[in-house]
């Protein structure tokens, strides 16, 4: 019996709680690599791989992590903060298994340009689009009401179409297929209002909507949740827990019921791959499959890097045997853009 990288992330989690300063830091700094190394640790260093090759393995970690391997402890139960979450080895091994599920996908339906808080250009966003294969790219930069994440107003977005609107031209010039997505990651008030004037909004072709505000609340926030789906110029609830590794439990709701009101508004729940997020995961997905709503799925990528989270994202679809006629990602763009119309004019 080998550990896996969830696994070593929690003892490295718990690790870190036994210690102060600098080593505090480095283990929960591991703790939280682990869940995005690229292979198991079991199987690196029985291939006689190096430990330290891993992002965020020093040596004081590579001796705990080799210790941990040599004479396995038994594995500790996650913590609250971190109950729930997969790792990215392990979602590669879940697609290596069906790997349909990552040929199929036609595009990433969330992802941050620097217009707001990530750190490449749309143009950049777009060749690692094509670089994947995808058909699509959504860009999804935040709205003005989030100011700490550079949330963008009006005339920021209006600046940002034309850049989009330059990008496509460049890649069809370039005779490539992929096509950059106007969206936005509009920020919901607790109330389920848009923070944005409706004219721009209405002019883009997808919009998710998310909540970034009391998300610690301990009370039930169905209401919360139905407001938001009911705002009439989203079509995706964006990362519904708002839950964050080893940070925040996410809020509660009547999921259910959160769940039937989208499908009966023919609006999609968004499954957030960023290994930070998971939102939602793969036991709420079960309970999304039986009301039949639609899911979209984004990376929630700061930069090209991250995009490689779309694998998380189709693992935790996979294992949760969501239709695939039910998942945005698997339709192509013109069928998407039917839909959101569709919804828009609604
Ligand atoms: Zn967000």
């Amino acid at each position: 019996v080998t550990l896996t990288n969830g696994e070593i992330s929690e003892l490295l989690a718990l690790t870190a709680g036994g210690h102060e300063g600098n080593k505090q830091r480095a283990a929960r700094r591991a703790a939280h690599s682990a869940l995005t190394w690229p292979v198991e640790v079991g199987e690196l260093v029985d291939g006689h791989g190096d430990v330290r090759s891993l992002r965020s393995v020093g040596p004081w970690i590579a001796t705990l992590i080799e210790a941990w391997l040599a004479d396995p402890p038994e594995p500790p139960p996650p913590g609250e903060l971190r109950a729930g979450f997969r790792s990215y080895a392990w979602a590669r091994d879940v697609l290596r298994q069906e790997p349909s599920w990552r040929e199929a996908v036609r595009g990433d339906l969330q992802m941050h340009t620097t217009f707001s808080d990530g750190s490449l250009s749309v143009a950049a966003m777009a060749r690692a689009g094509v670089d994947r294969g995808y058909e699509y790219i959504s860009i999804t930069d935040h709205s003005k009401g989030l100011a700490i994440a550079g949330g963008m107003d009006e005339s920021v977005l209006a600046r940002q179409a034309e850049d989009i609107a330059n990008v496509n031209l460049a890649l069809e010039a370039a005779g490539s297929d992929l096509r950059v997505l106007r969206s936005l990651e509009m920020n919901l008030g607790t109330a389920g209002e848009g923070d944005m004037e409706r004219d721009a909004v209405r002019r883009l072709d997808v919009v998710i909507g998310s909540f970034h505000s009391q998300l610690r609340s301990k009370d039930d926030q169905t209401e919360r949740y139905l407001a938001g789906l009911r705002n009439p110029d989203i079509q995706i609830l964006g990362h519904p827990r708002c839950r964050m590794w080893n940070r925040r439990t996410g809020m509660k709701a009547d999921w259910k019921r959160v769940f039937e009101e989208a499908a009966s508004l023919d609006k999609a729940i968004e499954v957030d791959a960023h290994p930070n997020r998971q939102d939602i995961d793969i036991d709420l997905l079960g309970l999304a499959r039986e009301s039949g709503v639609r899911i979209s799925i984004g990376t929630d990528a700061h930069n090209s890097e991250e995009m490689r989270f779309m694998d998380i994202g189709l693992a935790a679809v996979a294992e949760a045997h969501i239709p695939r006629e039910r998942i945005l990602n698997y339709m192509p763009a013109g069928k998407l853009l039917e839909w959101s119309a569709s919804l828009r004019e609604g």
